[in-house]
């Protein structure tokens, strides 16, 4: 898909990884609705980035993924703003084992919600013109973290989810490609959470074994993320693809061999 013109809405779009996807949207003339719970953050990155790209090409909503009807609301705002949908990003992640409900509601039923809602905007089932989903996994979903048991499962649950809802939309002829992007450890604010007591509940005693992980695998920038995101929008083969990012092997794709029994 060329981006000239296209429409995209990001969730967890106010900072990190989600923030360097709207950048390199706006870059490629797209326009994007920046989706995000955190209202000054959200505003100040709308606030930066129409300096550069204009303020027509990007609007902010403030909106918790969780809620349905705020999440809905997005979608709708979005295309009542820029008259259609073709990318959406489903992005918002947390590390909370404590509240571990409230992650597994974030990181997986909240991509579930939006990949349900994108396709209500985007499918060819609907009379609607097609388009792309970008599920944001992790490498968690390989290398399964003693450190984060359910931000684990739940990185898990979008890769599994993905593909299957991907194969669902070859067959029934959706004209929506979607496809998981798994990276490695990006220096975001959410690596910070695993020093936090608050956060990690009883696993933060392991914060070192944590960190000596991160030495080992590297920090990744977010562009690069946003590098692999553009990847995917454009190379219209991908459906149901899942994208690793790691510092020792760049940008690659997980090999999967055909079923046997
Ligand atoms: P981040 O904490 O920098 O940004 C996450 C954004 O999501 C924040 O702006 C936050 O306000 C927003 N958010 C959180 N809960 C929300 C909610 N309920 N509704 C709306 N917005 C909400 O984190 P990041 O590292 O940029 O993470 C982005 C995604 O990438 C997440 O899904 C994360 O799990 C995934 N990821 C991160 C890393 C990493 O090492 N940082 C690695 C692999 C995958």
């Amino acid at each position: 898909m060329a981006l000239r013109g296209k429409v995209a809405l990001v969730t967890g779009a106010a900072q990190g990884i989600g923030r360097a996807i709207v950048e390199i949207l706006l870059k490629n003339e797209s326009k994007v609705a920046a989706v995000d719970l955190n209202e000054e953050l959200g505003e100040a990155c709308r606030a930066q980035l129409s300096q550069e790209f204009g303020a027509e090409n990007l609007t902010f909503i403030q909106c918790d993924v969780t809620d349905r009807g705020e999440l809905q609301e997005a979608f709708k705002k979005t295309v009542d703003r820029f008259g259609r949908l073709d990318i959406v990003i489903n992005n918002a992640g947390i590390n909370n084992e404590k509240n571990w409900e409230k992650t597994i509601e974030v990181n997986l039923t909240s991509v579930i919600k939006g990949t349900y809602l994108a396709l209500d905007h985007m499918s060819k089932e609907y009379g609607k013109d097609g388009g792309v989903i970008i599920n944001i996994s992790s490498m968690a979903a390989f290398l399964h973290s003693p450190h984060q048991p359910v931000y684990t499962a739940t990185k898990y649950g979008v890769l599994g989810f993905s593909r299957a809802i991907a194969d669902a939309a070859e067959i029934g002829n959706y004209g929506v490609r979607i496809n998981v992007l798994c990276p490695a450890f990006v220096d975001t604010a959410l690596l910070q959470s695993v020093q936090e007591e608050e956060k990690m509940g009883k696993f933060v005693k392991y914060k070192d074994d944590f960190k000596k992980r991160m030495d080992t695998f590297g920090l990744l920038p977010p562009s690069l993320i946003a590098e692999g995101v553009l990847k995917i929008i454009t190379d219209n083969s991908l459906n149901g693809a899942v994208m690793k990012i790691t510092s020792s092997k760049g940008i690659h794709f997980q090999n999967y061999e055909p079923l046997s029994a």
